[in-house]
């Protein structure tokens, strides 16, 4: 079948659909209805089926594989490299299983799991679906006041963390973030749970903190059966990036995200059993929960954790690990490759990563020099997905595993099968034809594995993501989309990232395309500012590659003007950013994305709110000594 008629048959009949995926996992008991959609928008799939996600993804292959590797674990922080087969792993989780259920979590209660990139994370996440506890994982980079918040939503019974994680060959202690957390949260869970790695001092609360050394020995044999689920029951919740302001506690099912996964391995990461799956994300975010802990197990694959950046000890080291453990498909973020390209061309070709399949990139737009770059310099096909923590899985790709359909540039690829894509006008959600930007808007229900609701909070899930148009039940992406006459769509942007200089509307994606397009600039970011003349101007900040080049006033301006006369060629002269200006980073989210509206508010003299979620504060202080009005 084509990728057409494929994604076709998955919307004119969802229930036959998603009937044949649904048989990609195990079910311990049939469901007796596909779809129920009585109460829109809220899509319950798989009505009375029983599965478990850690039964899928590990016990499943027992049989077949029990002494394969499911999990390596690699760290370039501490040096340490550990490997799982299925059956350790399994060993491992019900361990950690059998000392959450003697701390006396159950079915539906919430854990916490504020961890480095260790094994132990992934035990506990498995852990808790093995007996039905819901985790909710808070990355390990978000400090007290974040973590705090998260866990006041949640109300865990349980916390697990560990005495610190590492970056950059640096130490990050958790204890004292956490702490300080259980300190200003109003919820306090009976007890935290630690992993001793010895990187930093950990003080112990007596009666609520426990060590997990101990408590293993103890356990070493324990066998903990899997509690078998209810398909509409909650495996996770997760909060967005907060890239747009205050975070959302996405819930998730269990069987309908075991089947989208399972079915996502199949036909768009095209995965086989025994082959390995690496994700450079970190289990914090969402594609580590689908593409680290659960999706490559599911299909029988080994996951790659990796502890550490993709420039340390220097920028060969994903490709070392590619080489390392012969990995077949592989997910990365277009930052890391960006940051990438600031180094030596040549560790891309150093090492054997002839076992590679497949580059995937998600998370923010792929401009098209760096997708070329990566692509040419590896010699493999790069695939663009576009997706969100709300829905789990790719909404744009190309699904080789359906069909081989080319890549454009520029554009993720079309809708996935089980999404039914709309491109509406703004203002009247009328659907806009090829060639015209509109919100990639998604016609309920949404399919298997994509959000529930708004953890404990329905009515912010329904105003939130279906209420921008009044008379319309659409679910809003809050991106701007073109699609060209052959179905391919390009993302120009989130819906509050486009300016208005003097009455024309402009993506600030356009424009960074165009600045990031030009060989001396690795990076750039583009955002609108007040201006009393023209509403709004663009202001263009540009990481360089050597960054040298900004020291000479005379190569400088020679740049600046090479860089707008490029906009002014391919976009006109309304487009031309009123400044440029080189900095040595840029702004991120520790997810790895650009925070524009924080760099907006600093441009225009307001407040940048939250920032906890902020990799590096100290590039805002650069930010705002290169836009304080001078002289
Ligand atoms: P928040 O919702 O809290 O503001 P966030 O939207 O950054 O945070 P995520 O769910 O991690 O949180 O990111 C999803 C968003 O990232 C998408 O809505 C889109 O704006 C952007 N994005 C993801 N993948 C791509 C891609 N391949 N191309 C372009 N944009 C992408
Ligand atoms: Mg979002």
């Amino acid at each position: 079948m084509n990728l057409h008629d494929f994604h076709e048959w998955s919307i004119s009949d969802r229930e036959s659909f998603w009937r044949e995926q649904a048989y990609l996992i195990h079910w311990h008991k049939p469901f007796t209805k596909v779809l129920d959609y009585s109460k829109p928008p809220f899509a319950r799939w798989f009505v009375g089926g029983e599965t478990n996600l850690c039964y899928n993804a590990i016990d499943r292959h027992l049989s077949t594989r029990a002494d394969k590797p499911a999990l390596i674990w690699e760290s370039t922080e501490t040096g340490q490299s550990r490997s799982y087969t299925f059956r350790e792993l399994q060993r491992e989780v019900m361990r950690m299983a059998a000392i959450m259920q003697s701390l006396g979590v159950e079915r539906g209660d919430r854990v916490v799991i504020y961890m480095p990139m260790i094994p132990e994370a992934v035990f506990a996440m498995h852990a808790c679906a093995r007996i039905g506890a819901i985790h909710s994982v808070v990355f390990g980079g978000f400090a007290a006041h974040s973590l705090a918040s998260r866990i006041d939503d949640a109300a865990p019974r349980l916390i697990i963390s560990a005495d610190a994680g590492s970056r950059g060959g640096k130490v990050v202690p958790y204890k004292g973030a956490l702490d300080e957390a259980i300190e200003r949260a109003a919820h306090k869970p009976e007890h935290v749970l630690l992993v001793d790695r010895g990187l930093a001092a950990m003080p112990r609360m007596p009666g609520r903190d426990l060590d997990y050394a101990p408590l293993r020995e103890r356990f070493l044999d324990a066998e903990v059966p899997v509690v078998w689920l209810e398909s509409n029951e909650i495996s996770y919740t997760l909060y967005t990036s907060g890239t747009t302001g205050r975070p959302k506690g996405v819930q998730r099912d269990v069987g309908g995200y075991a089947v989208a996964l399972a079915a996502s391995m199949k036909y768009i990461y095209c995965g086989n059993p025994g082959e390995t799956f690496f994700s450079s994300s970190d289990i914090g975010w969402v594609v580590g929960h689908s593409y680290i802990v659960y999706g490559p197990l599911l299909a029988g694959m080994a996951t790659l954790l990796f502890e550490g950046t993709p420039v340390h000890p220097d920028a060969g080291i994903l490709w070392r690990l590619v080489e390392r453990h012969r990995v077949s498909v592989m997910f990365s973020a277009p930052t890391a490759i960006r940051v990438l390209k600031k180094h030596d061309h040549a560790l891309l070709t150093q090492y054997d990563t002839s076992s590679l399949r497949t580059l995937f990139l998600a998370g923010e737009p792929l401009d098209e020099p760096t997708a070329r770059w990566i692509s040419e310099g590896l010699g493999k096909p790069v695939i663009d997905n576009y997706w969100q923590t709300e829905t789990g899985w790719p909404i744009l790709t190309v699904a080789r595993g359906v069909e081989d359909t080319p890549t454009r540039l520029g554009s993720p690829g079309m809708p996935m099968y089980g999404y039914d894509v709309r491109l509406l006008d703004i203002e009247t959600g009328r659907e806009v034809g090829p060639g015209e930007k509109g919100v990639v808007s998604i016609m309920p229900p949404l399919p298997p594995g994509c959000m529930q609701t708004v953890w404990g909070d329905d009515a912010r899930f329904v105003n939130t993501y279906f209420g921008s148009l009044p008379d319309k039940l659409v679910y809003s992406t809050f991106d701007w989309g073109i699609r060209d006459a052959d179905g391919y769509t390009f993302i120009l942007g989130r819906t509050d990232d486009v300016i208005n200089v003097a009455g024309h509307r402009l993506g600030t994606r356009e424009i960074e395309e165009e600045l990031v397009a030009h060989p001396a600039v690795a990076e750039c970011t583009v955002v609108g500012m007040a201006d009393a003349l023209k509403g709004q101007v663009a202001i263009a900040f540009v990481v360089l590659r050597d960054a040298r080049l900004a020291d000479d006033p005379k190569q400088r301006l020679a740049l600046e003007q090479d860089l707008l006369a490029s906009v002014d060629r391919s976009l006109g002269a309304v487009a031309r950013p009123a400044r440029i200006v080189p900095i040595p980073a840029l702004p991120k989210t520790r997810s790895g994305k650009i925070l524009r509206r924080t760099i907006q508010a600093l441009c225009e003299g307001r407040d940048p709110g939250d920032l906890s979620t902020i990799e590096d504060p100290a590039v805002l202080e650069m930010i705002l000594a290169a836009v304080r009005p001078q002289g």
